[in-house]
């Protein structure tokens, strides 16, 4: 019997391709939160942001110089110099007839004056100003009050990526709050009972847990800001009750370890008690095989494997492109192509991620790729993506690789 019919769907191992578009359809983006604009770079605004007021608010000087009427400049061609508008003045200047008065970068343009003239291009005797601009126009060096944007026009619209640039957009027009799509809360649950704290001795028989470290980095990477851990034994009922509490305190939970099918491996039965759908558990890639994905209501949950490198990989794989989704409409990390320097060997079967180099012109795959090392990887900037059915690859093929972030 073909042993699709008696193993549950879960149980089948599904391509890389087919655990993308699984992953993705599951993802929903949460409802919009205010944050403080200061705090919401690469996030992106879930509403429409109208300006609430004219920028520049007043006619602005855009040179330190002289403002003037051009009108009457060209009637009288001298023009007595008289008052002074630096910026941050408050006064409320009107222009004399047949006067022009000194200016400054910023400030407001007094009523009556249209032109400003940079004093570069003058000459003042006995306080009378001599233009010396052939090519001076009627409204030069005058930023008109609601030239960047005007009362009620739209700033920003929903779904812009909030840049440096669009922060200070926004900011220049007196904000400094904004609705946006908010990063799930996480919570990370490590199993295994033979994980120590860094810090702590390490006895016969210990792991330093360096899983929790490595994904709490990656997610402030990622725009994460809540973030808790669980250290869990390999205890199933123990497991079973912490990720029912990790379900009801977080949007996206990320187990590691017991994840595989030994005797201490409970974290597909764990999700089972808790109600949780499985909706793949092997892939067919390396490293990763053993990866489970769940979800309960709009939940998520990841069994990460338990090896360190694995971990780090099924992340940035499957888990930074959730979160990309949930707070920036992205896609994860950028895929380019670049030649290999050196042959690899290959079978047809799995997905291979490796941890790779990429100089700017070709990439080289590293050593130490075995699932539990983790030091060829701390100085890797990309994994390279071997497809399934790619057998041995030559020197000079052009591979995909997915840049990491710095
Ligand atoms: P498991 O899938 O639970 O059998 O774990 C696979 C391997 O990953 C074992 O060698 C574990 O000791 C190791 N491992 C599991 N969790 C962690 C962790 N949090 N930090 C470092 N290594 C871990
Ligand atoms: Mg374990």
């Amino acid at each position: 019997m073909d042993r699709r019919y008696w193993l549950n769907n879960s149980e089948i191992m599904i391509s890389v391709s087919a655990a993308r578009k699984i992953i993705q359809q599951a993802v929903t983006t949460l409802s919009p939160v205010q944050m403080n604009l200061q705090d919401a770079a690469g996030y992106r605004l879930a509403v429409d942001v109208v300006a609430s007021l004219d920028i520049p608010a007043y006619p602005q000087s855009s040179m330190d110089g002289y403002a003037f009427s051009f009108s009457d400049w060209q009637l009288h061609s001298e023009l007595l110099v008289e008052g002074e508008m630096a910026a941050g003045s408050h006064q409320q200047l009107a222009l004399k007839p047949k006067t022009a008065v000194r200016i400054f970068t910023g400030a407001p343009v007094p009523d009556g004056a249209d032109t400003v003239v940079m004093q570069e291009k003058t000459s003042v005797t006995n306080n009378q100003l001599q233009i010396h601009d052939e090519q001076l126009k009627q409204g030069a060096n005058v930023r008109l009050q609601g030239s960047e944007i005007k009362t009620g026009a739209l700033a920003l619209s929903a779904g812009t990526l909030l840049t440096p640039a669009a922060i200070g957009f926004l900011a220049g027009m007196g904000i400094t709050a904004v609705m946006v799509f908010p990063p799930p809360a996480v919570t990370i649950i490590i199993t295994g009972n033979e994980l120590q704290t860094p810090g702590q001795p390490l006895a016969y028989g210990q792991v330093y847990d360096s899983n929790s470290f490595a994904l709490k980095a990656v997610l402030q990477q990622s725009g994460v800001k809540q973030v808790q851990v669980m250290k869990v034994p390999d205890v199933l009922d123990t497991l079973s009750s912490q990720l029912e509490q990790a379900l009801q305190q977080s949007d996206l939970v990320l187990l590691t370890g017991g994840v595989s099918v030994g005797d201490y491996d409970f974290v597909t039965e764990a999700a089972k008690r808790c109600g949780i759908s499985a909706r793949f558990h092997k892939l067919k890639q390396r490293p990763g095989k053993p990866l489970f994905f769940g979800t309960k209501d709009t939940k998520l949950v990841f069994g990460l494997p338990g090896n360190p490198s694995s971990v780090l990989t099924c992340f940035y794989m499957y888990v930074l492109p959730v979160i990309a989704q949930m707070i920036k409409g992205q896609n994860g990390l950028s895929i380019i192509q670049a030649p290999l320097n050196k042959s690899y060997q290959k079978t047809t079967g799995l997905t291979h991620f490796l941890k790779g180099y990429y100089d700017g012109q070709t990439v080289s795959a590293l050593g130490a790729q075995e699932s539990y090392r983790m030091r060829s990887f701390a100085g890797a900037n990309c994994l390279i993506e071997l497809d399934e059915e790619v057998t041995d690859v030559e020197a000079g093929t052009l591979v995909s690789i997915h840049l990491l972030p710095v």
